[in-house]
C-alpha cells in the first residue's frame, strides 16, 4: 500500500455538519433548529481539545468547519505531546511486516493548515475546571477555554513485574508497536509467544483474537515452530468464537479463558527470562468468581500483555473519572462528575457502553461538536443521536475479517444502546480492498 493510498483526501460533502447528521440519523427535522450564532465581544470562543487522535483530530477540525458553517467565531487549539499520531487501526499488518509503521503516522499539517487549528505540541498536566484552564508539562503555562473536549485514550491497570519496554502491550503507541515488531523479527526457532486479551471493556473488541491468529499465522510462514498461547481474561472468545477457534485450531494455537493474571518476570537487560503468572477462576452462571486454580507459569520468548484498560491517567489527575472511566452525557459528552461542567470527553476514555474503536471516537466528536453548537445557538442537543463502529484487520497474512454495529441514544435509559449488528460471513481475501478503503475514508474524515 503505498502512502497516497491512504492520503488525506476527503470529499467535502462529508465535512458538512447537514451531511454528517443526515447520514447518521435522517434527523432533518433536527436541522431546522440549527441557528447562526452570535461572535463573543471580548473575542473568538475558545475551544480547547486535548489529545491528537481519531476522537480528538475530528473534535478539532469539526468544530472549526461547522463552527464556521454556523457563523461561529471560533479558535480552536489541540494539544497533543507527539508531532504525529501513530493509528492503532491496522497495526496488526505492522507486526507482520505487511505495512510500514510510517504508513500510520498522521501529522497534524491539514488541520492547522486547511482548518485552521492551533496545535500546541505539549502534554496538559492539569485542569481547573473552576477556572476554566489547563496547564501544561512545565507545569506554568496555561491555556484558556470556554470549552474543554479531552479524547486522551487509554491507560493499563499494572501488573506485578510488568516493565513494558521488554513485555509490550502495543496497543497504544508508536514505540510499543516498534518493540513488539522486532521481537517478533527476533523470535528464536521453536520459541513461546503468550498473548493476554484484556478483561472488557478494552479498545477494539476483535482485536486482541487477531492479532493472535495473525501472529500465529506469521510465525509459521516464516517456520518458526513456535508455541502461541491466547490467555483470555473472558470465559470464552467473546467476538466471533467460531471463526477464531477455527483459526486457532489450524494453527495450533492453545487458547485458556477465565485467565487473572498474577504477575510477570519482564527477563534481564537482553530480555532473556520472561515469563507468565496466572491462575484460572472458576465462575459460577452468573460469572461471579466460587473458584481459582492453583498458579500456572509460561515461560516465553515473546509476551504480548494488552493489559486491563481504565481511562488515560488525564481522567484520573483531574477528577474526572467514576471507577476506570469517565461518565457522560451522551447527548453532549460532557462530563455528569459535579463541579466539571464545560469538559467534553470522547473515545476510548468516555464510560458510556458504546464499543471503544476509533470510528465510535470520530462519531462522537461530531456529536459532541453539533451539541456545543446547538447549544450556543439557544437550541437543545439532538435528542437521539447514533454513534457506527467499524471494525477490519487482517486475521491472517491474506484474510481479512469486519464487523459493524450502530449505537443510538434510549431515551428511557438516558444511555446509547446497541441497535444494530454485523459481523463478516467469514475472513476472506476479498474484504482487503474494502478494508484498505475503509481505513482510509476513516483517517481522511479525522486528520484531513
Ligand atoms: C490493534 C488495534 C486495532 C484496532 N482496529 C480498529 C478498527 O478496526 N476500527 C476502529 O474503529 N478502531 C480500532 N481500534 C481502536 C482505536 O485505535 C481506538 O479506539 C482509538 O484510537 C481511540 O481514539 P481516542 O481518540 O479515544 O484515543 P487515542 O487514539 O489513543 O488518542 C489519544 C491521544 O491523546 C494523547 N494524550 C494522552 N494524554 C494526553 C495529555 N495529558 N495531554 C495531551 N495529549 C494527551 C495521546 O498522545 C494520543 O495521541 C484498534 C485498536 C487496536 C489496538
Amino acid at each position: 500500500m503505498s502512502n497516497s493510498s491512504i492520503a488525506l483526501e476527503v470529499r467535502q460533502a462529508m465535512w458538512s455538519r447537514r451531511g454528517f447528521l443526515k447520514a447518521g440519523a435522517g434527523m432533518l427535522a433536527g436541522l431546522a433548529g440549527l441557528s447562526a450564532l452570535p461572535a463573543r465581544a471580548d473575542g473568538p470562543y475558545r475551544i480547547v481539545v486535548v489529545g491528537g487522535g481519531f476522537g480528538g483530530a475530528t473534535a478539532a477540525k469539526y468544530f472549526k468547519l461547522w463552527g464556521q458553517e454556523s457563523g461561529l467565531d471560533v479558535a480552536v487549539t489541540l494539544i497533543e505531546p507527539n508531532a504525529k499520531y501513530s493509528s492503532p487501526i491496522l497495526s496488526g499488518m505492522v507486526v507482520t511486516r505487511q505495512l510500514e509503521i510510517d504508513r500510520l503516522d498522521f501529522g497534524f499539517d491539514r488541520l492547522q493548515d486547511v482548518h485552521g487549528v492551533t496545535l500546541l505540541q505539549d502534554r496538559v498536566t492539569g485542569i481547573d475546571a473552576a477556572g476554566k484552564i489547563v496547564t501544561l508539562s512545565d507545569g506554568s503555562t496555561t491555556v484558556a477555554y470556554d470549552r474543554l473536549i479531552l479524547s486522551p485514550g487509554i491507560g493499563f491497570v499494572d501488573v506485578d513485574g510488568w516493565e513494558k519496554d521488554k513485555i509490550p502491550h502495543a496497543w497504544s503507541g508508536r514505540d510499543q508497536l516498534q518493540i513488539l515488531t522486532q521481537q517478533l523479527a527476533d523470535f528464536p526457532d521453536g520459541g513461546t509467544f503468550v498473548l493476554k486479551v484484556p478483561a472488557a471493556p478494552y479498545r477494539c473488541p476483535p482485536g486482541p483474537y487477531e492479532r493472535a491468529s495473525t501472529v500465529a499465522d506469521y510465525l509459521r510462514a516464516n517456520n518458526k515452530n513456535a508455541r502461541v498461547v491466547v490467555l483470555d481474561a473472558q470465559a470464552d472468545i467473546a467476538v466471533e468464537p467460531d471463526t477464531f477457534h477455527g483459526l486457532y485450531d489450524d494453527f495450533g494455537v492453545e487458547y485458556y479463558g477465565n485467565v487473572q493474571v498474577e504477575r510477570v518476570n519482564s527477563g534481564d537487560a537482553e530480555g532473556r527470562g520472561k515469563s507468565i503468572t496466572y491462575v484460572t477462576l472458576e465462575k459460577d452462571v452468573d460469572g461471579t468468581v466460587i473458584g481459582q486454580s492453583a498458579e500456572q507459569t509460561i515461560e516465553a520468548d515473546v509476551i504480548n500483555l494488552i493489559g486491563d484498560h481504565k481511562a488515560a491517567d488525564l481522567i484520573f489527575d483531574a477528577g474526572l473519572n467514576d471507577g476506570n472511566w469517565a461518565p457522560v452525557n451522551p447527548l453532549t459528552y460532557e462530563s455528569t462528575v459535579a463541579g466539571k461542567e464545560y469538559i467534553h470527553i470522547l473515545g476510548d476514555a468516555q464510560g458510556t457502553p458504546i464499543v471503544k474503536a476509533g470510528q465510535a471516537a470520530n462519531n462522537e466528536a461530531k456529536v459532541c461538536v453539533d451539541a456545543i453548537l446547538r447549544t450556543l445557538g439557544g437550541d437543545s442537543p439532538y435528542a437521539t443521536p447514533i454513534v457506527t463502529v467499524g471494525c477490519s484487520a487482517p486475521v491472517t497474512q491474506t484474510k481479512v475479517n469486519w464487523a459493524g454495529n450502530v449505537w443510538r441514544y434510549n431515551d428511557g435509559t438516558l444511555n446509547m444502546e446497541k441497535v444494530a449488528g454485523k459481523f463478516a460471513p467469514e475472513p476472506s481475501e476479498a474484504n482487503w480492498q474494502p478494508m484498505l478503503q475503509w481505513a482510509h475514508n476513516l483517517f481522511a474524515d479525522s486528520f484531513g
